[in-house]
Protein backbone atom coordinates (compact mmCIF):
# COMPACT_ATOMS: atom_id res chain seq x y z
CA UNK A 1 0.00 0.00 0.00
CA UNK A 2 1.17 3.52 -0.93
CA UNK A 3 2.67 5.27 1.81
CA UNK A 4 0.42 8.52 2.80
CA UNK A 5 1.22 11.53 5.51
CA UNK A 6 0.03 14.16 7.35
CA UNK A 7 -0.95 17.24 5.52
CA UNK A 8 -0.81 15.64 1.76
CA UNK A 9 -3.53 16.82 -0.29
CA UNK A 10 -4.71 14.18 -3.05
CA UNK A 11 -7.66 13.63 -5.38
CA UNK A 12 -10.51 11.52 -4.52
CA UNK A 13 -13.61 10.00 -5.78
CA UNK A 14 -16.34 9.90 -2.89
CA UNK A 15 -18.42 6.21 -3.28
CA UNK A 16 -20.51 7.01 0.39
CA UNK A 17 -21.68 8.05 3.20
CA UNK A 18 -20.17 7.30 6.56
CA UNK A 19 -22.82 6.82 9.76
CA UNK A 20 -22.45 10.65 10.15
CA UNK A 21 -22.95 11.80 7.29
CA UNK A 22 -19.30 12.27 5.93
CA UNK A 23 -18.38 11.29 2.72
CA UNK A 24 -15.88 7.65 2.13
CA UNK A 25 -13.32 7.69 -0.37
CA UNK A 26 -11.07 5.27 -1.44
CA UNK A 27 -7.60 5.42 -3.29
CA UNK A 28 -6.62 2.88 -5.72
CA UNK A 29 -4.82 1.27 -3.26
CA UNK A 30 -7.78 0.97 -0.98
CA UNK A 31 -6.81 3.25 1.30
CA UNK A 32 -9.86 4.92 2.85
CA UNK A 33 -10.76 8.57 3.49
CA UNK A 34 -13.51 10.40 5.61
CA UNK A 35 -14.15 13.47 4.27
CA UNK A 36 -16.44 16.00 6.09
CA UNK A 37 -18.44 17.68 3.58
CA UNK A 38 -18.06 15.44 1.24
CA UNK A 39 -21.12 13.34 -0.73
CA UNK A 40 -21.32 10.70 -3.03
CA UNK A 41 -20.54 11.66 -6.62
CA UNK A 42 -18.11 14.38 -5.94
CA UNK A 43 -14.49 14.67 -7.09
CA UNK A 44 -12.61 16.27 -4.19
CA UNK A 45 -9.30 17.15 -3.45
CA UNK A 46 -8.59 17.06 0.45
CA UNK A 47 -6.20 17.00 2.57
CA UNK A 48 -5.07 14.39 4.75
CA UNK A 49 -5.12 15.76 8.63
CA UNK A 50 -4.92 12.54 10.34
CA UNK A 51 -4.00 9.54 8.71
CA UNK A 52 -3.69 5.92 10.32
CA UNK A 53 -2.52 2.80 8.74
CA UNK A 54 -6.05 1.82 6.29
CA UNK A 55 -7.27 4.94 6.78
CA UNK A 56 -7.52 9.23 7.11
CA UNK A 57 -9.78 11.81 7.99
CA UNK A 58 -9.48 14.62 5.32
CA UNK A 59 -10.48 18.16 5.30
CA UNK A 60 -12.45 18.64 1.59
CA UNK A 61 -9.97 21.83 0.15
CA UNK A 62 -12.07 21.76 -3.07
CA UNK A 63 -15.04 20.27 -5.02
CA UNK A 64 -13.12 19.47 -8.91
CA UNK A 65 -15.99 18.05 -10.05
CA UNK A 66 -19.99 18.24 -7.68
CA UNK A 67 -21.97 15.11 -6.94
CA UNK A 68 -25.16 15.30 -9.27
CA UNK A 69 -27.06 15.19 -5.93
CA UNK A 70 -25.71 18.23 -4.71
CA UNK A 71 -27.74 21.22 -3.94
CA UNK A 72 -27.40 24.85 -2.45
CA UNK A 73 -26.69 24.57 1.03
CA UNK A 74 -29.61 27.38 1.99
CA UNK A 75 -27.72 28.33 5.80
CA UNK A 76 -24.48 30.59 5.53
CA UNK A 77 -22.93 28.82 8.25
CA UNK A 78 -24.12 25.38 7.25
CA UNK A 79 -20.06 23.37 7.54
CA UNK A 80 -18.72 25.25 10.07
CA UNK A 81 -21.78 24.42 12.18
CA UNK A 82 -21.64 20.90 11.54
CA UNK A 83 -25.44 20.27 12.65
CA UNK A 84 -26.71 19.62 8.79
CA UNK A 85 -24.51 17.19 7.82
CA UNK A 86 -26.61 16.46 4.88
CA UNK A 87 -27.94 19.99 3.50
CA UNK A 88 -26.05 20.01 0.55
CA UNK A 89 -27.80 16.76 -0.58
CA UNK A 90 -30.55 16.52 -2.10
CA UNK A 91 -33.70 15.79 0.47
CA UNK A 92 -34.46 12.46 -1.79
CA UNK A 93 -31.43 11.02 -1.41
CA UNK A 94 -31.16 12.01 2.28
CA UNK A 95 -34.21 9.70 2.55
CA UNK A 96 -32.67 7.21 0.79
CA UNK A 97 -29.35 7.30 2.80
CA UNK A 98 -31.38 7.44 6.07
CA UNK A 99 -33.44 3.90 5.13
CA UNK A 100 -30.04 2.29 3.85
CA UNK A 101 -28.32 3.33 6.99
CA UNK A 102 -31.19 1.13 8.48
CA UNK A 103 -31.16 -1.71 6.60
CA UNK A 104 -27.55 -2.17 6.71
CA UNK A 105 -27.54 -1.80 10.26
CA UNK A 106 -30.37 -4.73 10.21
CA UNK A 107 -28.44 -6.55 8.32
CA UNK A 108 -24.43 -6.60 9.86
CA UNK A 109 -25.58 -6.00 13.04
CA UNK A 110 -28.86 -7.69 13.60
CA UNK A 111 -28.21 -10.66 11.64
CA UNK A 112 -31.43 -10.11 9.21
CA UNK A 113 -30.50 -11.20 5.88
CA UNK A 114 -33.46 -9.18 3.85
CA UNK A 115 -35.05 -7.05 6.01
CA UNK A 116 -38.43 -6.15 5.44
CA UNK A 117 -38.50 -2.61 4.94
CA UNK A 118 -41.73 -0.28 4.42
CA UNK A 119 -40.80 3.00 2.58
CA UNK A 120 -39.48 6.01 4.81
CA UNK A 121 -41.62 8.37 5.68
CA UNK A 122 -40.38 11.87 4.57
CA UNK A 123 -41.09 15.53 5.60
CA UNK A 124 -43.37 17.67 3.31
CA UNK A 125 -40.49 20.69 3.94
CA UNK A 126 -37.83 19.56 5.57
CA UNK A 127 -36.88 23.11 7.01
CA UNK A 128 -38.21 24.94 10.78
CA UNK A 129 -39.34 21.96 11.99
CA UNK A 130 -37.39 22.21 15.05
CA UNK A 131 -39.57 23.09 18.42
CA UNK A 132 -36.60 23.06 20.39
CA UNK A 133 -33.49 24.62 20.35
CA UNK A 134 -30.44 25.72 22.75
CA UNK A 135 -28.45 28.02 22.25
CA UNK A 136 -25.11 28.53 24.16
CA UNK A 137 -24.23 32.52 24.93
CA UNK A 138 -20.36 33.93 24.80
CA UNK A 139 -17.80 36.28 23.40
CA UNK A 140 -16.76 36.79 20.04
CA UNK A 141 -13.12 37.42 19.61
CA UNK A 142 -13.83 41.05 19.38
CA UNK A 143 -15.30 40.65 22.36
CA UNK A 144 -19.04 41.27 21.00
CA UNK A 145 -22.11 38.89 22.90
CA UNK A 146 -22.84 36.21 20.63
CA UNK A 147 -25.62 33.19 20.84
CA UNK A 148 -25.14 30.30 18.20
CA UNK A 149 -24.17 26.74 17.80
CA UNK A 150 -20.78 24.49 19.22
CA UNK A 151 -19.29 24.20 16.12
CA UNK A 152 -18.92 20.05 15.35
CA UNK A 153 -16.91 18.76 17.76
CA UNK A 154 -15.57 21.82 19.64
CA UNK A 155 -16.98 23.97 22.36
CA UNK A 156 -16.30 27.35 19.83
CA UNK A 157 -19.91 29.31 19.05
CA UNK A 158 -20.62 29.99 15.58
CA UNK A 159 -23.26 32.98 15.51
CA UNK A 160 -26.25 31.99 14.63
CA UNK A 161 -29.70 33.64 15.51
CA UNK A 162 -31.65 32.28 12.86
CA UNK A 163 -31.12 28.51 12.28
CA UNK A 164 -33.06 26.71 9.46
CA UNK A 165 -34.38 24.00 11.13
CA UNK A 166 -35.66 26.03 13.77
CA UNK A 167 -38.83 28.35 14.18
CA UNK A 168 -38.69 31.73 13.48
CA UNK A 169 -39.02 33.41 16.07
CA UNK A 170 -36.10 31.75 17.75
CA UNK A 171 -33.97 34.96 16.48
CA UNK A 172 -36.69 37.76 17.78
CA UNK A 173 -36.19 35.99 21.24
CA UNK A 174 -32.07 35.80 21.04
CA UNK A 175 -32.62 39.59 20.13
CA UNK A 176 -34.09 40.65 23.06
CA UNK A 177 -32.04 38.52 25.33
CA UNK A 178 -28.64 39.59 23.55
CA UNK A 179 -30.05 43.35 24.04
CA UNK A 180 -31.03 42.86 26.95
CA UNK A 181 -27.75 41.56 28.49
CA UNK A 182 -25.67 44.19 26.58
CA UNK A 183 -27.73 46.72 28.43
CA UNK A 184 -27.51 45.46 31.94
CA UNK A 185 -23.62 44.82 31.34
CA UNK A 186 -24.61 40.73 31.95
CA UNK A 187 -21.55 38.64 31.12
CA UNK A 188 -21.96 35.24 29.21
CA UNK A 189 -20.89 32.38 30.94
CA UNK A 190 -17.25 30.84 30.61
CA UNK A 191 -16.41 27.77 30.40
CA UNK A 192 -12.75 28.16 31.01
CA UNK A 193 -12.48 30.20 34.09
CA UNK A 194 -16.73 29.17 35.25
CA UNK A 195 -17.33 32.89 35.66
CA UNK A 196 -19.96 34.66 34.19
CA UNK A 197 -23.41 34.24 34.23
CA UNK A 198 -25.83 33.17 31.10
CA UNK A 199 -24.70 29.87 29.54
CA UNK A 200 -27.60 29.07 27.14
CA UNK A 201 -31.08 30.16 25.96
CA UNK A 202 -33.49 27.42 26.00
CA UNK A 203 -36.59 27.73 23.97
CA UNK A 204 -39.19 25.47 23.26
CA UNK A 205 -42.06 26.33 21.18
CA UNK A 206 -45.67 24.41 20.91
CA UNK A 207 -46.10 24.74 16.76
CA UNK A 208 -50.31 23.69 17.76
CA UNK A 209 -50.51 26.19 20.57
CA UNK A 210 -48.36 28.58 19.68
CA UNK A 211 -47.01 28.70 23.55
CA UNK A 212 -43.57 29.33 23.60
CA UNK A 213 -41.26 28.64 26.55
CA UNK A 214 -37.58 30.80 27.04
CA UNK A 215 -35.65 29.34 29.89
CA UNK A 216 -32.24 31.05 30.53
CA UNK A 217 -29.55 28.79 32.15
CA UNK A 218 -27.75 30.47 34.71
CA UNK A 219 -24.78 30.11 36.79
CA UNK A 220 -26.50 31.79 39.63
CA UNK A 221 -29.62 31.92 40.86
CA UNK A 222 -31.18 34.97 39.62
CA UNK A 223 -30.70 37.73 36.95
CA UNK A 224 -30.48 41.75 37.43
CA UNK A 225 -33.62 43.29 35.72
CA UNK A 226 -35.33 40.14 35.54
CA UNK A 227 -38.21 41.94 35.37
CA UNK A 228 -37.55 43.72 32.58
CA UNK A 229 -36.59 41.16 30.79
CA UNK A 230 -39.60 39.07 31.56
CA UNK A 231 -41.86 41.74 30.06
CA UNK A 232 -39.69 42.39 26.98
CA UNK A 233 -40.50 38.88 26.01
CA UNK A 234 -44.41 38.84 26.68
CA UNK A 235 -44.51 41.38 24.20
CA UNK A 236 -43.59 38.16 21.72
CA UNK A 237 -46.96 36.49 20.47
CA UNK A 238 -47.37 33.34 22.57
CA UNK A 239 -44.89 33.78 24.89
CA UNK A 240 -45.94 31.94 27.79
CA UNK A 241 -43.32 30.90 30.19
CA UNK A 242 -39.88 32.37 31.30
CA UNK A 243 -37.92 30.53 33.26
CA UNK A 244 -34.24 30.73 34.99
CA UNK A 245 -33.00 27.22 35.31
CA UNK A 246 -30.02 26.84 37.63
CA UNK A 247 -26.58 25.44 36.47
CA UNK A 248 -23.56 26.03 38.75
CA UNK A 249 -21.67 23.02 37.72
CA UNK A 250 -18.15 23.22 35.82
CA UNK A 251 -20.14 20.57 33.30
CA UNK A 252 -20.86 20.51 29.28
CA UNK A 253 -24.49 19.22 30.58
CA UNK A 254 -26.29 21.85 29.52
CA UNK A 255 -29.92 21.81 32.30
CA UNK A 256 -28.95 21.90 36.09
CA UNK A 257 -31.70 20.43 38.10
CA UNK A 258 -33.36 23.40 39.43
CA UNK A 259 -36.00 25.46 37.71
CA UNK A 260 -37.47 28.99 38.84
CA UNK A 261 -40.12 30.75 36.84
CA UNK A 262 -39.46 33.91 36.57
CA UNK A 263 -42.77 35.23 34.37
CA UNK A 264 -45.66 32.99 33.56
CA UNK A 265 -46.13 29.18 33.67
CA UNK A 266 -43.55 26.70 34.61
CA UNK A 267 -44.09 24.53 31.59
CA UNK A 268 -46.41 24.85 27.90
CA UNK A 269 -48.89 22.89 26.09
CA UNK A 270 -48.98 21.30 22.69
CA UNK A 271 -51.18 18.82 20.99
CA UNK A 272 -50.69 15.75 19.25
CA UNK A 273 -53.43 13.94 17.34
CA UNK A 274 -56.14 16.11 19.26
CA UNK A 275 -54.01 14.90 22.99
CA UNK A 276 -52.47 17.35 24.94
CA UNK A 277 -49.52 17.58 26.38
CA UNK A 278 -47.68 19.73 29.30
CA UNK A 279 -43.84 20.03 28.81
CA UNK A 280 -41.58 21.00 31.22
CA UNK A 281 -37.86 22.81 30.98
CA UNK A 282 -36.56 19.02 31.96
CA UNK A 283 -38.48 16.62 29.84
CA UNK A 284 -38.00 15.02 26.88
CA UNK A 285 -40.49 15.78 24.39
CA UNK A 286 -40.20 15.08 20.52
CA UNK A 287 -38.70 18.13 18.32
CA UNK A 288 -40.42 17.42 15.24
CA UNK A 289 -44.11 17.68 15.91
CA UNK A 290 -45.72 16.64 12.73
CA UNK A 291 -43.19 13.86 12.12
CA UNK A 292 -43.77 12.97 15.88
CA UNK A 293 -47.31 12.43 14.60
CA UNK A 294 -46.91 10.08 11.76
CA UNK A 295 -44.06 8.39 13.70
CA UNK A 296 -46.49 7.23 16.95
CA UNK A 297 -49.40 5.94 14.56
CA UNK A 298 -46.95 3.89 12.69
CA UNK A 299 -46.33 2.80 16.62
CA UNK A 300 -49.87 2.35 16.87
CA UNK A 301 -50.52 0.77 13.44
CA UNK A 302 -48.01 -1.92 14.64
CA UNK A 303 -49.33 -2.48 18.05
CA UNK A 304 -52.10 -3.66 16.03
CA UNK A 305 -54.36 -2.82 19.76
CA UNK A 306 -58.03 -4.42 19.72
CA UNK A 307 -58.77 -2.32 22.97
CA UNK A 308 -58.02 -5.25 25.60
CA UNK A 309 -54.28 -5.60 25.34
CA UNK A 310 -52.37 -4.47 28.40
CA UNK A 311 -49.65 -2.34 26.80
CA UNK A 312 -46.31 -1.35 28.61
CA UNK A 313 -44.32 1.42 26.90
CA UNK A 314 -40.61 1.69 28.38
CA UNK A 315 -38.78 5.15 27.98
CA UNK A 316 -41.96 6.83 28.21
CA UNK A 317 -40.68 10.17 28.70
CA UNK A 318 -44.48 12.79 29.33
CA UNK A 319 -46.75 9.93 28.09
CA UNK A 320 -47.03 10.73 24.18
CA UNK A 321 -46.70 7.29 23.33
CA UNK A 322 -48.44 6.12 26.70
CA UNK A 323 -51.45 7.89 25.71
CA UNK A 324 -51.49 7.40 22.08
CA UNK A 325 -52.05 3.57 22.83
CA UNK A 326 -54.17 4.06 26.10
CA UNK A 327 -56.80 4.93 23.23
CA UNK A 328 -57.09 1.62 22.02
CA UNK A 329 -55.88 -0.38 24.58
CA UNK A 330 -57.49 -2.06 27.74
CA UNK A 331 -54.27 -0.50 30.03
CA UNK A 332 -51.09 0.92 29.69
CA UNK A 333 -48.28 1.12 32.14
CA UNK A 334 -45.24 3.64 31.40
CA UNK A 335 -41.46 3.65 32.46
CA UNK A 336 -39.51 6.73 32.62
CA UNK A 337 -36.10 7.88 34.64
CA UNK A 338 -36.91 11.47 34.91
CA UNK A 339 -39.44 12.50 37.70
CA UNK A 340 -40.40 15.63 36.24
CA UNK A 341 -41.16 13.76 33.05
CA UNK A 342 -43.19 10.97 34.77
CA UNK A 343 -45.12 14.46 36.72
CA UNK A 344 -46.00 15.90 33.50
CA UNK A 345 -47.03 12.13 32.13
CA UNK A 346 -49.49 11.95 35.05
CA UNK A 347 -50.77 15.47 34.55
CA UNK A 348 -51.47 14.98 30.74
CA UNK A 349 -53.20 11.64 31.20
CA UNK A 350 -55.73 13.69 33.80
CA UNK A 351 -56.07 16.45 31.60
CA UNK A 352 -57.46 13.92 28.78
CA UNK A 353 -59.01 12.02 31.01
CA UNK A 354 -56.94 9.01 29.96
CA UNK A 355 -57.61 7.08 33.15
CA UNK A 356 -56.42 3.61 32.04
CA UNK A 357 -52.89 4.67 32.41
CA UNK A 358 -50.31 4.15 34.84
CA UNK A 359 -46.58 5.51 35.06
CA UNK A 360 -43.68 4.49 36.98
CA UNK A 361 -40.55 6.51 38.00
CA UNK A 362 -37.18 4.81 37.64
CA UNK A 363 -34.45 3.06 35.57
CA UNK A 364 -36.18 0.66 33.04
CA UNK A 365 -33.86 -1.56 34.29
CA UNK A 366 -34.54 -1.38 37.42
CA UNK A 367 -38.42 -1.40 37.42
CA UNK A 368 -39.28 -3.86 35.02
CA UNK A 369 -37.16 -6.89 36.68
CA UNK A 370 -38.96 -5.56 39.79
CA UNK A 371 -42.22 -5.34 38.03
CA UNK A 372 -41.93 -9.12 37.14
CA UNK A 373 -40.38 -10.55 40.39
CA UNK A 374 -43.26 -8.76 42.61
CA UNK A 375 -46.27 -8.09 40.77
CA UNK A 376 -45.87 -10.95 37.97
CA UNK A 377 -45.78 -8.22 35.12
CA UNK A 378 -47.93 -9.12 31.89
CA UNK A 379 -48.10 -7.31 28.74
CA UNK A 380 -49.27 -8.71 25.39
CA UNK A 381 -47.89 -5.73 23.90
CA UNK A 382 -44.20 -3.98 24.85
CA UNK A 383 -43.61 -0.29 23.49
CA UNK A 384 -39.84 0.18 24.22
CA UNK A 385 -38.45 3.92 22.79
CA UNK A 386 -35.24 3.96 24.67
CA UNK A 387 -32.38 6.60 24.12
CA UNK A 388 -29.62 7.05 21.61
CA UNK A 389 -27.38 3.68 23.43
CA UNK A 390 -30.71 1.74 23.17
CA UNK A 391 -32.24 -0.72 25.81
CA UNK A 392 -30.44 -2.11 28.60
CA UNK A 393 -29.86 -5.77 28.76
CA UNK A 394 -31.79 -6.38 31.71
CA UNK A 395 -34.48 -4.54 30.16
CA UNK A 396 -34.15 -7.24 26.86
CA UNK A 397 -33.95 -9.81 29.55
CA UNK A 398 -37.24 -8.98 31.14
CA UNK A 399 -39.30 -8.50 28.24
CA UNK A 400 -38.05 -12.27 27.09
CA UNK A 401 -39.68 -13.60 30.30
CA UNK A 402 -42.72 -11.69 30.04
CA UNK A 403 -43.17 -12.98 26.67
CA UNK A 404 -45.67 -10.38 24.54
CA UNK A 405 -46.96 -11.63 21.50
CA UNK A 406 -45.63 -8.18 19.47
CA UNK A 407 -42.50 -5.76 20.64
CA UNK A 408 -42.91 -2.28 18.88
CA UNK A 409 -39.30 -0.70 18.88
CA UNK A 410 -39.39 3.01 18.50
CA UNK A 411 -35.36 3.98 17.78
CA UNK A 412 -33.52 7.09 16.94
CA UNK A 413 -29.77 4.65 16.50
CA UNK A 414 -30.17 2.13 13.99
CA UNK A 415 -27.07 0.44 15.76
CA UNK A 416 -28.41 0.11 19.04
CA UNK A 417 -31.77 -1.03 17.87
CA UNK A 418 -30.34 -3.61 15.27
CA UNK A 419 -28.01 -5.04 18.42
CA UNK A 420 -30.95 -5.43 20.44
CA UNK A 421 -33.55 -6.86 17.49
CA UNK A 422 -30.55 -9.65 17.78
CA UNK A 423 -30.67 -10.27 21.40
CA UNK A 424 -34.58 -10.72 21.16
CA UNK A 425 -34.53 -12.52 17.70
CA UNK A 426 -32.25 -15.23 19.88
CA UNK A 427 -34.89 -15.22 22.63
CA UNK A 428 -38.01 -16.18 19.73
CA UNK A 429 -38.72 -13.02 18.31
CA UNK A 430 -38.48 -12.43 14.51
CA UNK A 431 -38.62 -8.65 12.49
CA UNK A 432 -41.67 -8.47 10.70
CA UNK A 433 -41.75 -4.84 9.43
CA UNK A 434 -39.57 -1.90 9.54
CA UNK A 435 -40.31 1.70 8.90
CA UNK A 436 -38.57 4.81 9.14
CA UNK A 437 -39.82 8.33 9.43
CA UNK A 438 -37.83 11.49 8.84
CA UNK A 439 -37.63 13.15 12.22
CA UNK A 440 -34.35 15.20 11.59
CA UNK A 441 -33.98 16.28 7.81
CA UNK A 442 -30.64 18.26 6.47
CA UNK A 443 -29.10 15.95 9.31
CA UNK A 444 -28.07 12.54 9.37
CA UNK A 445 -30.16 11.31 12.08
CA UNK A 446 -31.93 8.28 12.09
CA UNK A 447 -35.64 7.26 13.46
CA UNK A 448 -36.96 4.42 12.70
CA UNK A 449 -39.64 1.69 14.39
CA UNK A 450 -39.59 -1.77 13.91
CA UNK A 451 -42.31 -4.44 14.39
CA UNK A 452 -41.21 -7.45 16.45
CA UNK A 453 -43.53 -10.70 16.60
CA UNK A 454 -42.83 -13.73 18.79
CA UNK A 455 -42.33 -16.57 16.97
CA UNK A 456 -44.53 -19.35 16.94
CA UNK A 457 -43.22 -22.63 17.29
N1 LIG B 1 -41.28 7.84 24.37
C1 LIG B 1 -41.01 9.22 24.70
C2 LIG B 1 -39.55 9.50 25.11
C3 LIG B 1 -38.48 8.85 24.31
S1 LIG B 1 -36.86 9.47 24.59
C4 LIG B 1 -41.41 10.13 23.56
O1 LIG B 1 -41.56 9.68 22.42
O2 LIG B 1 -41.58 11.32 23.78
C5 LIG B 1 -36.17 8.37 25.73
C6 LIG B 1 -36.63 8.59 27.14
O3 LIG B 1 -35.97 7.62 27.96
C7 LIG B 1 -36.28 9.94 27.75
O4 LIG B 1 -37.44 10.52 28.28
C8 LIG B 1 -35.28 9.61 28.86
O5 LIG B 1 -35.39 10.46 29.98
C9 LIG B 1 -35.65 8.19 29.22
N2 LIG B 1 -34.61 7.34 29.82
C10 LIG B 1 -33.28 7.38 29.60
N3 LIG B 1 -32.66 6.39 30.27
C11 LIG B 1 -33.63 5.70 30.93
C12 LIG B 1 -33.62 4.55 31.80
N4 LIG B 1 -32.48 3.93 32.09
N5 LIG B 1 -34.80 4.12 32.27
C13 LIG B 1 -35.97 4.74 31.96
N6 LIG B 1 -36.02 5.83 31.15
C14 LIG B 1 -34.88 6.30 30.65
Amino acid sequence: MAEYRKNQEIELGISALGNEGEGIGRTREGFTVFVKDALPGDRVRVKLMKVKKQYAFGRLMEILCPSPDRVDAPCSCARACGGCQLQALSYEKQLAYKENKVRQDLIRIGGIENPPMEPIIGMEIPWRYRNKAQFPVGWDKKGRLIAGFYAGRTHSIVPQRDCLLGAEVNRRILDTVLAYMEQYGIPPYDEKTGSGLVRHILIRCGFSTGEIMVCLVVNGDRLPEEGILAARLQEIPGMAAVLLNINRERTNVILGETVRTVWGKSYITDMLDGISFRISPLSFYQINPRQTEKLYGQALEYAALTGQETVWDVYCGIGTISLFLARRAGRVRGVEIIPQAIEDARRNAALNGIENVEFFVGKAEEVLPEQYEKNGMRADVVVVDPPRKGCDRAVLDTILKVAPQRIVYISCDPATMARDVKILGEGGYGVEKVRCVDMFGETCHTECVVLIQRKHI
